[in-house]
Formats: C-alpha cells, structure tokens, sequence
C-alpha cells in the first residue's frame, strides 16, 4: 500500500468517525429536547392532578365543614390541608390521604401518624375513622 494511499484511508476513516460522533451528538440533542417535553408534560400534569386534588378536598367542606379530627366549624379560609398519613413518613399528596383540618389540629399534628396525634390528644378514634370514611380516606 502506498503511504498516499494509507493517508486516504486515515482521512476516510476519520470523516466517518466525526460523522458518527456528529450524528451521536444530534441523537443527544434530540434525546435531551424528548427529555424536556416529556418533563413538560408531566408537570403539565402534576398541575392537574394537583388541582383535582385540591377541587377534591374543597368538596369536603361542602359536605362536611368541620375538622375531621376536633369538630371545629371549618371556612376555606381557616382550613388547613393535612396528610393524614404524613408525607415526612411517605405519605402520598393523593385526595384520598389529604383532608382539611383546622390550624390548631394541623400544627398540634405536624408529622405524627393519625394514630399518634389523636392517642396524644385523647380524641375519639373511633368517631375521626367514621368521619374520615364517610369522606372517601383511605388510612
Ligand atoms: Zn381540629
């Protein structure tokens, strides 16, 4: 092979090769503008379902205006969304774990489990499941 010839092969192989990493590098660039549609998307979404969410638990002081947990009168003013299972333990922002509360409920409550909050402030367990079930919770 003559050295004219092996430097045609060289510049070949690397046109090919600065094609491929262009190619890679469009691919890279599609994959990331796919990324972010999707991430628009979902966002897009995650705001839906969050105002299902809250439009779910408005609902509750159509059909039940007081705190689920003391039986104090409850305004969408003074109403405080709550995790009856608490998002710091991996509760999810689904309608079905979220009620409104009262402040003074929501700040005694904080990240403690149903259970907990209302064995600590001696309130009726049984009459909170009832109401919380009639609301359509899950807990
Ligand atoms: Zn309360």
């Amino acid at each position: 092979m003559h050295s004219f010839d092996a430097l045609k092969i060289n510049e070949a192989l690397l046109d090919s090769a600065i094609e491929l990493k262009q190619e890679a590098l469009r691919k890279k660039g599609q994959k990331n503008e796919n990324l972010k549609a999707k991430a628009k998307a979902y966002d897009g979404k995650q705001r839906d379902l969050g105002k299902s969410i809250r439009n779910n638990i408005k609902n509750q002081l159509t059909r039940h205006p007081f705190c689920p947990y003391c039986g104090q009168e409850l305004y969408i003013e003074n109403a405080h969304a709550d995790h009856i299972y608490p998002l710091a333990h991996g509760g999810l922002s689904t309608s079905n774990n979220m009620v409104f509360i009262c402040p003074p409920c929501n700040q005694s409550k904080s990240d403690k489990t149903l259970r907990e909050f209302l064995k600590e402030n001696q309130r009726d367990e049984k009459q909170v499941h009832i109401t919380l079930e009639s609301l359509g919770k899950r807990f």
